[in-house]
C-alpha cells in the first residue's frame, strides 16, 4: 500500500517562475454524460455546439477511461489522482476525508483561487476551496437547494441554469478582485444528465416529434457474456419506474417492445438535458472571450463517467464495458494546444497530476497517475502506460451489477467478476460463482463476444492475467483469489 502522506506547503510553490503567467483552469465536468451523446465525438443522436468548440479549438481525448464507474468513487480519484482503494471512496456510500490531499488544495497553496460549484457528492464539506456553493448529496433539478460555505439557500429555477449562473457570478468576482493577479481554478460540476432526467423549460419538448436512432445493441439478449451481464438490473423499460419515463409504464407492452417503447423517451429526455449543460458551457467560454481571459485559460469538458444509452439494452453505468468506461475529454489552451485528437490511454487518476503540471506545481509522490500535458503535443513519454487497471466494488448494489476488476489494453479486455462483496459498504454480502469475460475489441469492438474460453485466445488469456496482477502490485490493490 502506498503511504498516506500530507505535503508540507513548500513542496506546493511554484517550481520555476517564468514570464508567462501561469494558465486558470476552468473545469467543467456533467454528470453521466456518455461521450457518444457529444457531436464533437461522432454522436449521431444530437448536436452540442458549445462543447464542440473546446474540439474544434482544442484536443478531444479518445482513450480517457475512469477507473471505477460511479460517481461519488471517481470524484474522489479526480481529486486526488488515487485509486478507490487507497481513497477509501470505493462506493457511493464513502465520504471523502477532508484532511486528505486534493488538488485543490495544493493549487490554493500555489496560489490559485479555488471555486467549487454544483453536485460534490463525497458527503462531507469540501476542502481546499475559497469558495464553495454545492448540492446536498444528488440535488434537485428544480427550485434546488444549494449550500453555499455551509449554509443552506434554496433556490428558483433549472439546477443546469444556476450551477452555470453561479460559476459566471464566480468568475466575475474574481475578475473583479485582487485575486485577478492569481489564476483561478473552478470546478463547474453539472447534476444533468443523472437519472432521473429532469430537463429543463426551455428543452421540455425538443425531438417530440422524432424518432430518436437506436444503438445496434439494444436489443442484446447477453447470450455470449458472463451471467453476471444478463442478471445486471439496468435495462432499459423493465428495469425503469414512473419517475424514469414520467407516465405510467404500459402492462401491455413486454420484453424488446417495451424497450423500444422507453428507449424513446428516456433517451429524449436524457439529451435534453444535455442542451441545457451545452448552453451552459456555451456561457462561461463566451465570458472567457468577451474579457480576454481565453487565452490564459485551460478549460476542460468532461464527466465523471460513460453511460449506457440503450447499449447492451441499458441505462445506467458501473461495468467495465466501454460504453461506461470511457469518459469525455475535451481540453483548450489556445498557448499550448493544438487542435488535435489524442489516442493514448489517459485516466481520471491523470487529471489532477494535469492540472499541477499547468501550474507548475509539484506532483507529490503519493499521487498515482501521471500529467498528460505532453501528450497534447503528440509527445508521449516513452514509457506511457499501454493498459490500464479498473475496479468496481458495489457488489449486486443498485443495478444488481457484480463487482469486478480488469484490465484494458489498446485491444483486448479482461474482466474478473470475483463474486464477492469483500465487506465494501453498500454491497450486498451475496456469493456468486466467480466468472471471466476477454473481449478483443479490435474484432468486436462491441463486446458481445466473450473469447475466455476460446483456445485461440489462449496465450492472450496468460498474458493478460500477468498484466492485471502487474498493475493491482504497482496500484497497492489486493487481488481476490
Ligand atoms: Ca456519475
Amino acid at each position: 500500500m502506498l503511504r498516506r502522506t500530507f505535503l508540507a506547503s513548500t513542496l506546493a510553490a511554484p517550481l520555476v517562475g517564468t514570464a508567462r503567467k501561469r494558465p486558470n483552469i476552468l473545469y467543467i465536468m456533467a454528470d453521466d454524460h456518455a461521450s457518444h451523446a457529444i457531436s464533437a465525438y461522432g454522436s449521431t443522436i444530437n448536436r452540442t455546439p458549445h462543447i464542440d468548440r473546446l474540439a474544434r479549438d482544442g484536443s478531444r481525448l479518445d482513450n480517457c477511461f475512469c477507473t471505477n464507474s460511479i460517481c461519488t468513487p471517481s470524484r474522489a480519484v479526480i481529486l486526488t489522482g488515487q485509486y478507490s482503494h487507497v481513497t477509501g471512496v470505493k462506493t457511493l456510500n464513502d465520504p471523502l476525508d477532508p484532511a486528505r490531499q486534493n488538488v485543490a488544495k495544493l493549487l490554493r497553496d500555489g496560489g490559485y483561487s479555488t471555486g467549487m460549484i454544483g453536485k460534490w457528492h463525497l458527503h462531507k464539506d469540501p476542502s481546499g476551496f475559497d469558495y464553495w456553493n454545492i448540492l446536498p448529496g444528488q440535488g434537485a433539478y428544480y427550485d434546488p437547494v444549494f449550500i453555499e460555505m455551509g449554509e443552506k439557500k434554496k433556490h428558483t429555477g433549472y439546477c443546469t441554469d444556476l450551477i452555470g449562473d453561479f460559476s459566471l457570478d464566480w468568475l466575475k468576482r474574481w475578475d473583479a478582485s485582487k485575486k485577478r493577479d492569481n489564476p483561478f481554478f473552478l470546478m463547474c460540476h453539472h447534476k444533468a444528465p443523472h437519472r432521473p432526467w429532469q430537463p429543463g423549460p426551455k428543452y421540455a419538448s425538443m425531438l417530440r416529434d422524432v424518432k430518436v436512432d437506436e444503438p445496434n445493441s439494444l436489443y442484446d439478449d447477453y447470450a455470449d457474456r458472463a451471467a453476471a451481464a444478463r442478471l445486471a438490473t439496468m435495462r432499459v423499460g423493465e428495469h425503469m419506474t414512473k419517475t424514469d419515463v414520467k407516465v405510467d409504464l404500459p402492462p401491455n407492452l413486454k420484453g424488446n417492445d417495451l424497450r423500444r417503447w422507453a428507449y424513446q423517451l428516456y433517451i429524449k429526455d436524457y439529451l435534453r438535458c444535455i442542451q441545457s449543460v451545452d448552453d451552459n458551457v456555451g456561457k462561461l467560454l463566451n465570458w472567457l472571450s468577451s474579457t480576454g481571459h481565453e487565452e490564459d485559460t485551460v478549460v476542460i469538458y468532461t464527466s465523471d463517467q460513460g453511460f449506457f444509452l440503450g447499449d447492451h439494452g441499458w441505462f445506467d453505468k458501473r461495468f467495465m464495458y466501454e460504453e461506461s468506461l470511457r469518459m469525455p475529454f475535451l481540453i483548450r489552451y489556445p498557448r499550448e494546444i493544438k487542435p488535435s485528437v489524442n489516442h493514448d490511454i489517459t485516466l481520471n487518476l491523470d487529471f489532477a497530476e494535469t492540472f499541477l503540471d499547468y501550474a507548475r506545481l509539484k506532483v507529490p509522490a503519493d499521487m498515482q497517475g501521471r500529467s498528460f500535458r505532453q501528450n497534447l503535443h503528440g509527445k508521449a513519454p516513452a514509457d506511457w502506460r499501454k493498459s490500464m487497471y479498473y475496479r468496481y466494488w458495489m457488489h449486486l448494489a443498485d443495478h444488481g451489477v457484480a463487482a469486478h476488476y480488469g484490465v484494458r489494453t489498446e485491444r483486448y479486455k479482461l474482466i474478473y467478476y470475483y463474486g464477492k462483496a469483500l465487506g465494501s459498504s453498500g454491497a450486498i454480502n451475496q456469493d456468486r460463482p466467480p466468472e471471466w469475460e476477454l473481449f478483443d475489441l479490435l474484432k468486436d469492438p462491441r463486446e458481445m463476444r466473450n473469447v475466455y474460453a476460446d483456445p485461440s485466445y489462449a496465450m492472450v488469456v496468460s498474458d493478460m492475467k500477468k498484466e492485471l496482477s502487474r498493475l493491482q502490485q504497482n496500484y497497492g490493490d489486493t487481488p481476490c483469489e
